[in-house]
């Protein structure tokens, strides 16, 4: 399994391409032109992080280009994908509405999913800085989105975030990446 980061031009939040024998996952969907060359064969689904509007904002374009694709979220990423002021979108310039409600596949806490032969994807839930936030297990690696960017507070002074629930999952996050590493939902800034 090979890891590619791609680092976004929107507030350097990142997207993830993961590749094993010719298919390939996305974690989080920003600049399609970075991420659509880092593909490698066929792209099987999308795992979301949260659904704001800097981690969703490729999404659209892509569900044109594959018309396969699946996007794995949570009821309250499915909210939020629907909505340009949960997502934010609304006030960065462009709103952002989710064409493809269709197309998510809900996913509960603790829930597997398959990615390639033999490699199980595991959702975790750690609502805080949004409620829709949730952590990718995919074996010694966390996607951990804007749940624990390490050496960064999580951001929890913007609407629908709670401070309290954000220091349980990082607590959780913490005890998970124990022995793991951690991908993370934004790049440092380049100083
Ligand atoms: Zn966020």
């Amino acid at each position: 399994m090979i890891i590619r980061q791609i680092v976004n031009t929107v507030f350097r939040s990142c997207s993830y391409v993961i590749s094993h024998e010719g298919c390939s996952w996305l974690v989080d969907c920003g600049d399609l032109d970075q991420i659509l060359p880092l593909v490698d064969g066929d792209l099987q689904g999308v795992l979301l992080t949260h659904a704001h509007f800097d981690h969703i904002y490729g999404l659209n374009s892509l569900m044109i280009l594959y018309p396969g694709l699946s996007v794995y979220t949570n009821q309250a990423g499915l909210d939020t994908l629907l909505n340009d002021k949960l997502n934010f979108s609304r006030y960065y310039g462009e709103p952002i509405i989710f064409n493809e409600p269709d197309r998510v596949k809900l996913v509960e806490d603790r829930e597997w999913v398959e990615l390639f032969d033999g490699i199980r994807a595991q959702v975790v839930f750690t609502p805080g800085h949004s409620p829709c936030c949730v952590t990718w297990i995919i074996d010694d690696v966390l996607f951990t989105g804007d749940s624990f960017i390490p050496g960064v507070k999580t951001v929890t002074n913007i609407p629908h975030s709670n401070k309290d629930l954000a220091a349980d999952s990082e607590a959780l996050i913490r005890e998970l990446a124990e022995h793991r590493t951690i991908y993370s939902g934004h790049a440092p800034e380049i100083q």
